[in-house]
């Protein structure tokens, strides 16, 4: 076989291949979509990047010179070995500064390949040119909107900077102006293809998304986590239209539109317009009276709670972002089946945001092998809460909120809660009076029907469990 016929072979292979491992991809999404297919999603989702990944390397390996291969291998090893490291390493509660922080390579990766196109323009046809040099800027730009405001999202959501949003007078002219720069770098550009320019474009969307992220506050950040992804969903499609790499743009195209879709599902469920998260949003009133107000709270024990619990007929769970930190979902789970065992009808409520994921209630749950048909979402649930005997708010604040539904003023009113003060009796388990990921004071503690049951979640729901079966032992 001559080296053209070789050649024109593996651009066909690998052209089938990627079209197998999209396929795969498309799959994957579906499959993610259900608990039951989840891990099966999972499956297609691999699969299509190992035949992904084979494929570019045969490519790479079939047209590139000695060094280009040192470096491709290289990359590979150094890049796998570092992944495969940090992901084994990373917590639970991590992941969401962990995903923030792999969506700032890829921006990092679209703002590189961006550059490189500008320098090697060798193989554009006459009459794309302009195509060409219009890509390169759209490829840096949002590439680079990703890098920041990646690394911005990551430094708040591990705590490493303030989640409060920095509120700069005309952040929403700036941002505006910005854009419209950008449209006018990009014309000036396409005609006069100048390396200032291209630097001037690469600073701007630095400093934008900086700025973007910067200026979303606490509440609002699940929506952001979603956004980012659909930015580098984004940013790996334009540099799919750049490198001419057909999978890399129906890949980006689906993270894109996925996480744009997730983004706009979010807002619907936190009552929130996904422009006014754009532009900056919770946190940024004054705290109200309310949020402010204190009061007298009410104390229980783990013996009492149990107690109560043998004594109800309903009792509704809803989880949040402390017992993800605790690891409290197995005794929890262990909890629900004690309380089941005994005829107590036992659900579970879960917040759309509960947590520092989406999901992220949903796994714990699943991985602690709580029956799916007992985990209800938070609109299946809400109207139940009043003739619920016992809800049990194990390491959620934010989520459960009563200021959100009843005070005007407060910093997250309007973002729809698990309204458990409705219940007759409510149990919270957290270690102190303070407050959650949006930083806004939470009423419920000092109701009338709100006992808190303080210390870490795992500790006290296992004392709660022996508790129980000491009861009627
Ligand atoms: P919150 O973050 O509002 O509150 C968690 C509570 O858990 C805290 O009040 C803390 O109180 C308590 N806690 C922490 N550790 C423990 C422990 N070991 N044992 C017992 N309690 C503990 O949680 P929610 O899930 O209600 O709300 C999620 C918040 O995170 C929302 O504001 C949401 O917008 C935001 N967010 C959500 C994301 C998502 O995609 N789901 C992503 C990013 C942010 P104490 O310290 O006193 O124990």
């Amino acid at each position: 076989m001559t080296p053209d016929s070789l050649s024109t072979l593996t651009l066909a292979i690998s052209g089938a291949a990627y079209l197998v491992a999209a396929l795969l991809f498309i799959l994957s999404l579906a499959g993610l979509s259900r608990h039951e297919t989840a891990r099966r999603g999972l499956g297609y989702g691999i699969a299509g990047m190992i035949i992904a990944l084979v494929a570019t390397i045969v490519l790479v390996v079939q047209n590139a010179s000695v060094a280009a291969i040192i470096l491709l291998v290289l990359a590979l090893v150094v890049g796998g070995a570092i992944g495969l490291w940090r992901a084994a390493r990373v917590q639970m509660t991590g992941m969401p500064q962990f995903i923030a922080l792999l969506h700032s390579f890829v921006g990092l990766a679209a703002v590189l390949i961006g550059w490189n196109g500008y320098l090697e323009t060798a193989d554009v046809a006459p009459d794309l040119v302009g195509v060409h040099r219009g890509e390169i800027f759209v490829g840096i730009f949002i590439g680079a909107v990703t890098f920041t405001g990646s690394i911005i999202a990551y430094l708040k959501l591990s705590a490493r900077i303030k989640s409060a949003p920095l509120v700069l007078p005309g952040r929403n002219i700036f941002n505006l102006a910005a854009l419209g720069l950008f449209v006018v770098l990009t014309a000036w550009f396409v005609i006069t293809p100048d390396l200032w320019l291209l630097i001037a474009v690469t600073v701007l969307a630095l400093l934008l998304g900086l700025h973007l992220v910067a200026s979303i506050g606490g509440g609002d950040m699940p929506v952001v986590v979603s956004m980012l992804n659909s930015y580098s969903g984004w940013a790996a499609a334009a540099s799919g239209f750049l490198l001419n790499n057909d999978l890399l743009i129906i890949t980006g195209a689906l993270v894109g539109s996925s996480g744009a879709y997730l983004s706009y599902i979010m807002c619907k469920a936190m009552n929130r317009s996904f422009i006014s998260v754009i532009a900056g949003g919770f946190g940024i009133a004054a705290p109200s009276q309310s949020a402010e107000e204190t009061g007298e709270h009410h104390e229980i024990t783990a013996d009492e709670t149990a107690q109560l619990l043998d004594e109800a007929k309903s009792v509704v769970i809803t989880p949040g972002f402390g017992m993800a930190v605790a690891q409290a979902q197995y005794p929890v789970a262990e909890l629900a089946r004690a309380l089941r065992d005994r005829g107590v009808t036992v659900r579970f409520g879960i917040h759309p945001v509960a947590g520092r994921l989406p999901g992220h209630m949903n796994v714990l749950l699943a991985e602690a092998k709580v029956p799916y048909d007992i985990v209800l979402e938070m609109d299946e649930i809400n109207d139940d809460l009043p003739g619920t005997s016992v809800v049990l708010v194990i390491g959620a604040n934010d989520t459960v909120n009563p200021a959100a539904a009843l005070d005007p003023g407060s910093p997250i009113a309007g973002m729809p809660v698990l309204k458990v003060w409705e219940a007759e009796e409510v149990i919270v388990f957290k270690r102190s009076m303070a407050s959650g990921y949006a930083g806004v004071a939470n009423p419920l503690f000092y109701r009338d029907n709100t006992r808190m049951l303080f210390g870490d979640a795992k500790d006290r729901v296992e004392e709660i469990v022996r508790a129980l079966s000491e009861v009627r032992a």
